[in-house]
């Protein structure tokens, strides 16, 4: 098949990070095609949607790039609701972590940030959350968004009324470059046919399948299993985000519960019997009577993990390429910061420092050897 020559940013994986930052892209009049091999395997329709840097113990570079996207989220969850027409439910419900007592509570990573519970303070908050947890952290300022029935749908919906051009279904099957330039990609179209896609500038973010496509990146999949059960509305207000499951209470009563966490196996697709009675138990260790709310849906998917946890933002070693991937377990609570970053690197909008020290921090070879870092260049 001819190839056709392409002046669009090709945006290599259609999931979360391929959505905001064709999104981004789009709002600057730049011109975007989204190759997405599978909508529905998208991590971003899979999440739970806590933004929960302070939460969920981070710290260092990772923690920090979380509190600025947790700071931009309100504002770049406007412009997807005004482009789109649709609420994403986006809610500051604050998160509870509990422990079973003070000193661990003290002791953990976050606990400036949070608001120290003794037991009865806790069960104000959480009513009815079982006996053994004697202490807590309240984090106002963490919530949540409904990503699975609400985000992504937005995104999409507001990147078509942009002008975002989407093939869905279609496999990128190789990266095509000359003297470190990137040039195209080999696709496999829904039809099954094999084409060249002619290009100067693309993004990957093809989520865990990242190294598929960049063998140099180390990424690996780490699978997630959930559920949802329909509690009484209102039987929580905020999250309660427990040692391996937590609990995140939508608007309307369902109550998404997650996640399992299977570096073991792989790519292996499915729901296991072992998984979803960890999740059972996990439910009953927290708020036993949420044990008995009826089960919903059932669902697993593939988290994007590197080495240490955190994305890789920025340049890759092909000139034109650039990569948004291996958000691992907080992308959507970077899915804005990374969004805006990327969008400026590619429309060469001048970055802040604080951008330019993140785009530092996330460099794709900081896991190699200091003498081969230096063969890239890092910041535009
Ligand atoms: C169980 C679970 C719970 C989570 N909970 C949270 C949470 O509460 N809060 C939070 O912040 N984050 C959470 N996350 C993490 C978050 O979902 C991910 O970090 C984020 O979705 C990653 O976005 P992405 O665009 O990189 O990948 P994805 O959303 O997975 O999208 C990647 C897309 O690329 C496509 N693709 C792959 N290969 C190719 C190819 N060769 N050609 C074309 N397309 C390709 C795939 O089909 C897929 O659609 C969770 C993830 C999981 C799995």
């Amino acid at each position: 098949m001819a190839s056709k020559a392409n002046d669009s940013v090709l945006i290599l994986g259609g999931g979360l990070m391929g959505l905001a930052i064709a999104h981004q892209l789009a709002r600057k009049k730049i011109k975007v095609e989204v190759l997405s091999h599978n909508r529905n395997e998208a991590a971003g329709f899979v999440a739970a949607g806590m933004l929960a840097p302070h939460a969920e113990g981070l710290d260092g570079n990772l923690l920090k790039i979380g509190q600025l996207s947790l700071e931009q989220i309100p504002q770049w969850v406007n412009t997807i609701e005004a482009d789109s027409g649709i609420r994403c439910d986006l809610r500051t419900c604050g998160i509870v972590v509990p422990f079973k007592n003070e000193s661990d509570r003290d002791s953990y990573l976050t606990a400036q940030f949070g608001v120290a519970l003794n037991r009865s303070e806790l069960e104000q908050e959480i009513p009815g959350i079982a006996r053994h947890w004697k202490a807590g952290l309240l984090f106002k300022q963490d919530g949540q968004i409904d990503n699975r029935r609400r985000l992504m749908r937005a995104l999409e919906n507001a990147c078509v009324g942009l002008g975002v051009n989407f093939q869905e279904g279609v496999k990128v099957l190789e990266l095509l470059e000359n003297n470190n330039t990137f040039q195209g990609v080999r696709i496999q179209n829904a039809e099954g046919e094999l084409k060249t896609l002619k290009g100067m500038k693309a993004v990957l973010c093809n989520g865990a399948w990242g190294a598929e496509l960049l063998k140099e990146l180390p990424i690996f999949p780490v699978k997630g299993q959930m559920l949802s059960i329909q509690g009484p509305r209102e039987a929580l207000k905020r999250v309660l985000f427990g040692p391996g499951t937590y609990l995140v209470p939508r608007e309307d009563g369902l109550i998404v519960v997650g996640g399992t966490s299977e570096k073991e196996a792989g790519f292996t697709k499915g729901l296991t019997p072992a998984g979803q009675k960890k999740l059972q138990d996990g439910i009953m260790s927290l708020l036993p009577s949420a044990s008995f709310w009826p089960p919903m849906e059932r669902w697993w998917g593939f988290r994007p993990c590197t080495p240490d946890e955190s994305p890789m933002l920025g340049k890759s070693r092909l000139e034109g390429l650039w990569l948004a991937v291996g958000h691992y377990r907080n992308g959507v609570l970077l899915a804005a910061i990374t969004a805006k970053i990327l969008s400026k690197c590619i429309s060469k909008d001048s970055l802040n420092f604080e951008e330019k020290m993140l785009l530092k921090d996330f460099q794709w070879n900081r896991f190699q050897p200091a003498n081969e870092q230096n063969k890239s260049t890092l910041i535009p």
